[in-house]
């Protein structure tokens, strides 16, 4: 079986040198295990985090272990009686062609509901992050302004389109005129800024918000969100869901004090993580669902195939080669 480890802890940017391509015997499942077959693998920016070698809310990757992450497979073989051969399984055994896993933590996707990628995307991890973020934090009412930072990836295009949902006013700021041009044109977004070109980007968003912020959806920290935290108005609400920005930073360097700014206009800044609102998800899910069938909630998937590309499409996510939800494509089911 091949599988791809993490070969040395990153030093700033990760490399493609940072990860090798492995093969080991896999064996045979036990009573309560499966053999599956991965198809979809997701990269997400969190994983950079688990490349260092500090404690945080996901234990860190081990140097020549696989490295694991959202993933979709077949079941080949079962040894637990919830799940049959045949069955689409989405969990988190990740950047292996094959895996034996416990049948407990895995979820069921019904391939008739919706095409099996979302259930690593807008019916997944990523659609609840920007469900919970802008719905239990952001709270946009009808007629704000909410401001989503990198709008143009897979959780922020949701997001905004969240907002838009819920009757806010959304401006996207994302690096690039072809995802900025996706975001207005085909899914409502009111106004886009390309925060490569469109500087300084404190004229751009006062351009784009004459009302000022009400709902900042924070993907990327740094300058970005230095001006954005200008533009806040009163009673403004910052669901931290991601600082991509600063996940290369060695020494982070240090912006603006901010705090003075979030007291005097007493703001709201809750930092989350998904995981947190877990006993809602049967629920959440259902209302994502709902918002694709009708139409409001449109997504977009970044898919390259071939198992050995899953590195450099990781990679791609700091240079921002993904519009929308970046998955690998490992196999034909
Ligand atoms: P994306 O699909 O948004 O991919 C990352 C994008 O970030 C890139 O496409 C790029 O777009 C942008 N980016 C990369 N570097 C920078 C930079 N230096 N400055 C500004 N933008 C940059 O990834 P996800 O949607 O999966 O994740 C988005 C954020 O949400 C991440 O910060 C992630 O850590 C966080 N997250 C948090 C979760 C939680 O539970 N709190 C769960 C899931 C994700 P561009 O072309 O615009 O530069």
């Amino acid at each position: 079986n091949e599988y791809i480890a993490l070969a040395s802890r990153p030093q700033g940017t990760p490399q493609m040198e940072n990860f090798s391509f492995n093969k080991a015997e896999l064996g045979n499942p036990e009573e309560g295990q499966l053999l599956v077959k991965t198809l979809y693998v997701s990269v997400d920016p969190y994983m950079r985090g688990r490349m260092k070698d500090a404690k945080s809310y996901a234990a860190p990757f081990q140097v020549g272990e696989p490295i694991t992450g959202g993933s979709v497979g077949k079941v080949l073989s079962s040894k637990h009686p919830d799940y049959q051969e045949g069955d689409i399984i989405a969990g988190g055994w990740g950047w292996q062609r094959y895996a034996i896993v416990d049948g407990k933590g895995q979820r069921k996707v019904d391939p008739e509901l919706a095409p099996i990628t979302t259930a690593l995307g807008v019916l997944g991890m990523t659609g609840l992050t920007a469900y919970y973020g802008t719905l239990r934090i952001g709270n946009p009412q009808p007629g704000e302004t909410m401001v989503v930072s990198g709008a143009g990836g897979a959780v922020g295009m949701i997001a905004g389109q969240i907002g838009k949902i819920k009757g806010a006013r959304v401006v996207g700021i994302s690096g690039s005129d072809e995802k900025n041009r996706y975001l207005k044109e085909e899914l409502g977004f009111d106004e886009v800024i390309n925060y490569k070109t469109d500087q300084p980007i404190r004229e751009a968003l006062q351009k784009a918000c004459p009302d000022g912020i009400d709902v900042y959806f924070e993907n990327v920290g740094g300058d970005i969100t230095d001006a954005v935290i200008e533009q806040l108005n009163r009673n403004a609400r910052i669901p931290l869901c991601g600082q991509i920005s600063l996940y290369n930073q060695e020494n982070p360097e240090l912006g603006p004090r901010i705090l003075p700014a979030l007291l005097t206009r007493t703001v709201l800044l809750k930092g989350f993580l998904v995981g947190d609102y877990a006993d809602e998800n049967v629920q959440a899910l259902q209302e994502l669902g709902q918002w694709v069938r009708e139409g409001k909630l449109k997504y977009k998937e970044n898919i390259v195939e071939g198992f050995d590309r899953i590195p450099e499409a990781f990679l791609g996510l700091f240079t921002g080669e993904n519009l929308g939800k970046q998955l690998v494509k490992v196999a034909e089911e």
